[in-house]
C-alpha cells in the first residue's frame, strides 16, 4: 500500500521542494483509500505565505 499526501497539499507547503519521504505518511490520518493509494493528510504541511 502506497501512502501519499492529498493531492494539492504539497502544491502549497513551504516543504514542496524538499524530500519529505522521510516523513511517516503511514501514520498520519487517512482521508480516502481506493485499494492502492491510502491519501493521508500530512501533518508536516505548512501552508506557504505569498513573499
Ligand atoms: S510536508 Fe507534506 S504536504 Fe508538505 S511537501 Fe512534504 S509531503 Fe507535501
Amino acid at each position: 500500500m502506497t501512502h501519499q499526501p492529498k493531492g494539492g497539499m504539497c502544491a502549497t507547503c513551504v516543504h514542496a521542494h524538499r524530500d519529505c519521504s522521510h516523513l511517516a505518511f503511514s501514520t498520519m490520518p487517512r482521508l480516502s483509500n481506493d485499494g492502492q493509494t491510502v491519501i493521508v493528510r500530512c501533518t508536516d504541511f505548512q501552508r506557504r505565505t505569498r513573499q
